[in-house]
């Protein structure tokens, strides 16, 4: 499969040489929200994390006794959440995703956010493929009103929660699908405007 539109080529490079100072920086601020989405599941369900950055929350997954697969779009990323973890973090791109009703509940923080804009819609409804009926879906976004780069190069797609109504809707029927706000400091040191989406598949 050609990358093509589907992967932002400069996003992936910054995580692909700052791995190590990624993986230094402790980001505190979904910790609630994970134990939130947690509670959600049964015990030892499968969850399929993107976008894993270091593997700080797969470690807490683990740690509740869930089954995760650990992915990350940059080969680096999952090397150093691999060691991290003392097991193996596959390197997947968002839109290599291509199984079906595989997973209980897919994790996806601060990832699906460096997607481009015209190619949410289908990482999305490759997600719904994925999860089994009525198998949750977290993820989060920084909020704005269309995409961009910040002072790291880094490609956001900044959407309003309108857009991601919508853009979700497109993708697959979705239940209880709720957006909460919040503020989060980045790794660029800035606070920023989050939101945060969570979705059951529907019928
Ligand atoms: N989820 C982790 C966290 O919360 O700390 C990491 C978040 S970090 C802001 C974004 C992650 O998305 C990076 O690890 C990066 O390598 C990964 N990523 C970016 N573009 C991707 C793509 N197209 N496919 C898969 N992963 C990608």
């Amino acid at each position: 499969m050609t990358r093509g539109a589907a992967v932002d080529e400069e996003t992936l490079q910054f995580y692909r040489g700052n791995a190590e100072a990624y993986a230094g920086r402790t980001f505190t601020s979904r910790q609630a929200r994970l134990t939130a989405f947690l509670a959600q599941l049964p015990p030892g369900a499968s969850i399929l994390e993107l976008g894993c950055g270091a593997g700080g929350d797969t470690a807490e997954m683990l740690a509740r006794g869930f089954d995760v697969r650990a992915t990350d779009g940059s080969p680096e990323m999952a090397d150093v959440a691999s060691k991290h973890l003392g097991r193996t973090v596959e390197t997947l791109l968002f839109h290599e995703l291509d199984e079906i009703e595989a997973y209980d509940a897919v994790w996806a923080n601060a990832c699906l956010l460096h997607v481009p804009r015209p190619e949410l819609a289908d990482v999305l409804a490759r997600i719904w493929r994925a999860l089994r009926p009525a198998g949750v879906f977290y993820a989060s976004y920084k909020e704005g009103d269309g995409g961009g780069r910040d002072t790291l190069n880094r490609y956001y797609n900044y959407p309003s929660p309108e857009w991601l109504r919508a853009t979700y809707a497109v993708a697959g029927s979705w239940n209880a699908l709720s957006i909460e706000s919040g503020e989060v400091i980045g790794f660029d040191d800035k606070m920023a405007s989050m939101l945060f989406v969570v979705a059951r598949k529907g019928g």
